[in-house]
């Protein structure tokens, strides 16, 4: 299954643009929103697994899409999840999750237009994964079930602000305005023939800079809800970041950054994918 958030809408997508309205369909009894589906989860499965899909039926574009999960309490990401990404970044192998977060604030839908507030802003396309159940201290064995699904995800970041002392900020400097498109829409675990394994990637005006796969994660999903939920309290709607594959512009030679009118694509197979345009930031050159 796969649900979009259409105007703040929980939406079953049915087809290319068009899908049911949840609250609509259900008389109330779930939505409208996708927060409150989150913490209704397992009882709106079942309820959809009984329904008849396509009435009533709403139409949607790209840009009317918002963020599948679009009021997570925690947002966390993962640095240098990536084999190949780390030796880009000239850096080890970590040890442990190198978690950090990007502010809610920073969140959007799928198809939008962002401000570069510098010259050295980046981009990182990367499997987004949404909580469907409250984890403690979750086992990887168990850690699927307490995902309600998996998103495309851009971990954009600004390199100036994020290097400019020692250690590194990346929380603020992956949170401008706009700086954390997710969508289009997010897909249950159980269509994918494996989860674990998806092409990802991304094109800056048509040519593709990142192409990998999920299965070339050092701490795959799993991992990642196992330790996070030994630490933390995972709530429905969260977000985790897994981190994305080699191919970002500060690795290239000569470096390259987003300028004002490029376009970027991220996908990630079975998903769909994200599309930026980028401007310059009036007041700033
Ligand atoms: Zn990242």
């Amino acid at each position: 299954m796969k649900i979009a958030n259409v105007a703040g809408r929980a939406t079953v997508v049915t087809g290319p643009g068009q899908g049911m309205d949840v609250a609509s369909a259900s008389a109330g009894a779930f939505g409208p929103g996708l927060p409150g589906l989150f913490h209704q989860w397992g009882e709106f499965r079942a309820w959809v697994a009984g329904v008849t899909l396509g009435a009533p039926e709403v139409t949607f574009t790209p840009g009317e899409l918002g963020p599948p999960s679009p009021s997570p309490v925690q947002v966390f990401a993962v640095g240098l999840n990536y084999r190949d990404h780390a030796a880009e970044t000239g850096a080890e192998l970590p040890p442990e999750p190198l978690v950090f977060t990007k502010f809610q604030s920073s969140l959007t839908g799928p198809a939008t237009v962002v401000a570069l507030p510098t010259g050295t802003v980046d981009w990182e396309v990367e499997l987004t994964v949404v909580i469907g159940r409250e984890a403690v201290d979750v086992s990887e064995a168990d850690a699927w079930a307490h995902v309600a699904g998996l998103t495309v995800g851009q971990d954009i970041s600004e390199r100036t602000l994020q290097l400019v002392g020692a250690p590194p900020q990346f929380s603020l400097a992956k949170s401008y305005r706009g700086f954390s498109p997710t969508g289009p829409c997010l897909v249950t675990p159980d269509e994918f023939g494996d989860a674990d394994r998806l092409e990802i990637g991304c094109a800056v005006n048509g040519v593709t800079v990142q192409k990998s796969s999920t299965s070339e994660l050092i701490f795959p999903v799993p991992a990642l809800i196992a330790k996070l939920s030994a630490v933390t309290r995972l709530y429905p709607g969260d977000l985790i970041f897994t981190g994305t594959p080699a191919g970002v512009g500060i690795g290239r030679k000569p470096r390259k950054y987003l300028a004002p009118g490029d376009e970027l694509v991220s996908y990630v197979e079975g998903i769909g994918e994200l599309r930026q345009r980028f401007v310059a930031q009036e007041g700033k050159s």
